[in-house]
């Protein structure tokens, strides 16, 4: 008979459900996933098949787990009450998610909290959105409220008429057809703040990170950002803090920011689960952002963020190999590289799909960000 501290039950079968199984292992947590499709990446977990916008399905499998939690921020606000009703443990919760599933709420809140961000405006009609424009140097940044990712849903216009069908879209999904503009920001560099809040309050702060984007989809993470010790570390961190307080943000909290060229630090983007750019805590601090994850939902002591090395560079595999699997070139990347560790999501390749991850950790930067390059180099074309 197995003896397991708790179930989790995680909702989505993606990359991120998949990276929570060793820590879950390592815990002594069983894992259970809820995916939207078979043979997806989190597979290697007790698995079950299901719609996540269907109450009865997800409420079944929630009454198999002590706890919920996601994989994505998807799943629709009235299957989130359901389970909270039920009596379902939720983390993060309904009243955090709806923040990090919509744009326009997000920025809302946000201001209403005093936080930096950039200047916005809720845009229903192209006559708004020219208006917008004009009162912004004639540039805006157009985003859907909902459902964009890597950069999908994120638009530079100089008119309204640009997007017009994005209105007509909206309109037509029953969700009041509204946009989000924002003033473009000329930032320096974007930045990441994970940190991790239980339910009876606890936070932990991992350092703020670098995170290079290239076509909207994430590159690279430098750990801790170049030059960011001291005030830019501290801001970061209380900007997070103040957001997973103020939002009552259970898990990993993920807060995308802009250093801007005039010295601000602007929020951009929430994400309330394990990120990107926290992947490099797994190999490079003393607890990984999986394992913070599963401790934070479980309301357990979290574990200590401080890193092993004074710098850790994580490096996205985009795509993998035009020809073969990535595992068709471990020899040579392994062999090459043996001080980087890589993450195989068991994914197809696919042109710009994250198929993985390599993390290399040390002292001096340069070699660092050498060795991750290079050993991702091996592993897509
Ligand atoms: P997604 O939900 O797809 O991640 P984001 O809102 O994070 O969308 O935007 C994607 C990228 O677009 C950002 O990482 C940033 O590079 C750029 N971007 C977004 N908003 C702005 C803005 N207001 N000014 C300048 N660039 C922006």
């Amino acid at each position: 008979m197995r003896e397991f501290l708790v179930r989790v039950g995680v909702i989505g079968g993606g990359q991120l459900a998949r990276m929570m199984i060793p820590a879950a292992i390592e815990l002594g947590v069983e894992l259970r996933v809820l995916a939207e499709a078979e043979g997806m990446s989190a597979a290697l977990a007790t698995w079950q098949v299901g719609d996540y916008t269907d109450t009865d399905t997800v409420l079944g499998f929630a009454r198999e787990v002590d706890v919920i939690t996601f994989d994505h921020e998807h799943v629709p606000q009235d299957v989130l009450h359901a389970l909270v009703d039920a009596g379902v443990r939720v983390h993060p919760g309904p009243e955090a998610l709806r923040y990090a599933q919509d744009k326009l709420l997000m920025r809302q809140r946000l201001s209403e909290l005093g936080l930096p961000v950039p200047d916005w405006a809720r845009v229903e009609t192209v006559g708004d959105l020219d208006d917008f424009i004009a009162d912004h140097g004639g540039t805006a940044v157009v985003k859907t409220p909902r459902g964009g990712y890597d950069g999908k849903g994120v638009r530079v216009v100089h008119g309204g008429a640009e997007v017009a069908e994005w209105f007509t879209t909206a309109a037509e999904d029953g969700r009041g057809g509204a946009l989000l503009a924002e003033e473009l920001i000329d930032f320096r560099r974007e930045l990441a703040q994970l940190v991790a809040r239980r339910p009876s309050g606890e936070i932990a702060a991992w350092p703020v990170v670098e995170t290079v984007q290239v076509g909207g989809i994430c590159s690279e993470v430098i750990a801790p950002a170049p030059k960011s010790a001291g005030l830019l570390a501290d801001v970061a961190a209380d900007v997070a803090i103040t957001i997973a307080e103020g939002l009552d943000v259970t898990g990993v909290l993920a807060v995308e920011l802009f250093e801007t060229i005039d010295n601000r630090v602007l929020v951009n983007e929430l994400a309330m689960r394990p990120h990107n750019s926290g992947h490099w805590s797994m190999d490079g601090s003393t607890t990984g952002q999986f394992e913070q994850h599963l401790r934070a939902v479980l309301d357990l002591p979290l574990g200590g963020t401080g890193s092993h090395e004074p710098w850790a560079v994580m490096v996205n595999v985009l795509g993998g190999p035009d020809q073969g699997t990535m595992t068709d070139r471990y020899a040579e990347a392994l062999a090459g590289h043996p001080t980087v560790k890589l993450h195989n999501y068991g994914k197809q390749p696919r042109p710009g799909r994250k198929v993985g991850h390599v993390t290399a950790i040390g002292s001096d930067l340069d070699d660092v960000v050498y060795e991750a390059r290079a050993a991702a180099a091996f592993l897509h074309d």
